[in-house]
This record gives structure tokens, sequence and C-alpha cells, in this order.
């Protein structure tokens, strides 16, 4: 343990990727909100993270993690309107908060930073686990790191672990009946449908742990 696993540079690319993951599925979210929401999820992903891409990201070298994911969580809240925009805004403000004053996070430091922003997502939405939200794909993320550092795994396999649990748990919605957001309007209907916020934070989870692995 101890060992860096997210400087400024790494944090950077992740946000890159992460971008243009967003960007590159956008139609695919979308698509998935079209069956339990309003076709908008990956639409707004995608001008939220083109944003900061422009704002944020051109000035992002050299910068710690935390101060660039504050300025990243305001971008979301001033771009992305609906359910979405506010809690990822929420979820990067929150990680800034828990990560302020580390220019290098070792893995006990973005699980805590990941931690905290799920806290906040959670304080923000009130969504329980099992409600088909993103904090289905967030929650069991945490958990796998959690896991990881007290088996004392190594830090990029950790990561992966991550990544696949917040698959797995987006997956995991498919069959749940959403009982938050625009989706429990349906009620029962929302049923056999992945949920789109959960998709999204396993593409987060995954560009990270993409990242992490190597160039
Ligand atoms: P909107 O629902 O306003 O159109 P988006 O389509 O961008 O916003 O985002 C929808 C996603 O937001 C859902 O798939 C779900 O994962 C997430 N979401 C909605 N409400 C909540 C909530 N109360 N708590 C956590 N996540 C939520
Ligand atoms: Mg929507």
């Amino acid at each position: 343990m101890g060992d860096l696993v997210l400087d400024s540079n790494a944090n950077a690319r992740w946000l890159q990727r992460l971008a243009g993951a967003l960007s590159e599925k956008a139609d695919y979210l979308t698509e998935l909100d079209a069956a339990i929401g309003d076709a908008d999820h990956g639409i707004n992903m995608d001008r939220g993270f083109r944003a900061v891409r422009e704002r944020v990201l051109v000035q992002a070298q050299g910068r710690e993690p935390a101060a660039v994911w504050k300025q990243v969580g305001m971008t979301l809240l001033s771009t992305v309107g609906g359910a979405g925009g506010p809690l990822y805004g929420t979820l990067f403000l929150r990680m800034a908060q828990a990560a302020d004053g580390t220019s290098s996070l070792d893995l006990r430091a973005l699980r805590d930073a990941l931690a905290g922003g799920l806290e906040g997502v959670r304080q923000r939405g009130k969504a329980e686990p099992g409600d088909k939200t993103m904090v289905d794909a967030l929650l069991p993320a945490v958990e796998a790191l959690d896991r990881a550092l007290a088996a004392g795994e190594d830090p990029a396999r950790a990561i992966a672990q991550a990544a696949e649990a917040a698959e797995a748990g987006a997956r995991a919605t498919i069959p749940l009946k959403a009982l938050k957001g625009r989706a429990s309007y349906l009620g029962h209907r929302s049923i056999g449908h992945q949920d789109p916020g959960a998709t999204s934070s396993a593409i987060l989870l995954r560009t990270l742990a993409d990242t992490l692995a190597g160039p």
C-alpha cells in the first residue's frame, strides 16, 4: 500500500478518456434512457464532458486531482440539466472534498474519494441500493476497493476489480424496478432494462481502470 495510484497526469488522462468514452457511447446511453426515461442521458453526459474538455482539461496538467475534480463538478452542475448532471456534479465535488490537499492519491485515498462522491450522490438523490440508479454501480465499486485494500491487492488490479464490480452492478439493474428518478414513473415497466446512470458510472470506473492499467 502507499503506492501512488493517481497523480495529476494520470487524472488528466483519465478525464480525457472518460470524456472520449462518454462521447463514443452517447447514443447507447441515450437508447438506454429512451427505454425507461426521456432519451437524454447520453446527450447530457456528452454535453457535460465536452464542456469539461473545453474549460477544464485544457489546463489540468500539473494541477492536483482535487482542484480539477472541483472544476469538473462545477462545470457539470452548470452545463447539464436533469437528474444526471447535478448528481455527477455532486460526485466530483465530493470526490474533490475528500481528496483536497493530496497531490498524488494512493489506493486508500482514491477509495476515500470515490466513497465521498458516492456519499454525496446518496445524500442528494436519496437513492438506496437496489433502487436502479447510479448508486447500484458506484457502491459495488467502492466495496470492491474495500475488499482489495483489506487483501493488500495491487492497486491497478484493485481498480480493475472495482470496474468489474461496477459493470456487474449496472447489469444487475436490469431486473430491478426503478424507485428513484424518471424511470420510477414507469413502475414495473422499468423492469427488464439496464439503468442508464448505472451504465455511465460503470464507464467512469472502467476508464479509470484502463488509465491506471498502463498507457
Ligand atoms: P433525467 O432523469 O433528469 O433525464 P439523466 O437522463 O441524465 O437525467 O439521468 C438519469 C439517471 O440518473 C438514471 O438512470 C439514474 O441512474 C440517475 N438518477 C436519477 N435519479 C436519481 C436519484 N434520485 N439518485 C441517484 N441516481 C439517480
Ligand atoms: Mg434522462
